[in-house]
Protein backbone atom coordinates (compact mmCIF):
# COMPACT_ATOMS: atom_id res chain seq x y z
CA UNK A 1 0.00 0.00 0.00
CA UNK A 2 2.53 2.54 0.82
CA UNK A 3 2.60 5.55 2.70
CA UNK A 4 2.12 4.27 5.86
CA UNK A 5 4.25 6.77 7.92
CA UNK A 6 2.02 9.03 8.55
CA UNK A 7 0.29 8.98 11.68
CA UNK A 8 -0.33 5.99 13.96
CA UNK A 9 -3.32 3.64 14.91
CA UNK A 10 -2.18 1.71 17.70
CA UNK A 11 -0.58 2.32 20.71
CA UNK A 12 0.59 0.12 23.64
CA UNK A 13 -2.59 -1.40 25.50
CA UNK A 14 -1.85 -0.65 29.34
CA UNK A 15 -4.11 -3.68 30.08
CA UNK A 16 -2.57 -6.39 27.70
CA UNK A 17 0.67 -4.54 27.06
CA UNK A 18 0.32 -5.11 23.42
CA UNK A 19 0.69 -2.59 20.36
CA UNK A 20 -2.68 -2.61 19.80
CA UNK A 21 -4.78 -0.02 21.44
CA UNK A 22 -6.68 1.41 18.66
CA UNK A 23 -5.85 5.35 19.14
CA UNK A 24 -9.20 5.86 16.40
CA UNK A 25 -11.67 3.08 17.71
CA UNK A 26 -10.75 3.85 21.35
CA UNK A 27 -9.94 0.36 22.33
CA UNK A 28 -7.43 -2.08 21.79
CA UNK A 29 -7.65 -4.35 19.04
CA UNK A 30 -5.88 -7.55 20.93
CA UNK A 31 -7.85 -8.14 24.36
CA UNK A 32 -10.75 -5.45 23.72
CA UNK A 33 -9.95 -2.63 26.45
CA UNK A 34 -12.20 0.37 25.89
CA UNK A 35 -14.60 -1.59 24.03
CA UNK A 36 -15.74 -4.15 26.95
CA UNK A 37 -15.26 -5.16 30.54
CA UNK A 38 -14.12 -8.36 29.95
CA UNK A 39 -11.34 -9.51 28.38
CA UNK A 40 -11.54 -9.88 24.58
CA UNK A 41 -11.86 -13.30 23.89
CA UNK A 42 -12.83 -15.36 20.61
CA UNK A 43 -13.33 -19.23 20.28
CA UNK A 44 -11.51 -19.48 17.16
CA UNK A 45 -8.96 -17.57 19.34
CA UNK A 46 -8.47 -19.81 22.22
CA UNK A 47 -4.58 -20.76 22.72
ZN1 LIG B 1 -5.08 -4.72 25.07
Amino acid sequence: MGRRSRGQTHVRCRRCGRHSFNIRKGYCAACGFGRSKRIRSYAWAKG
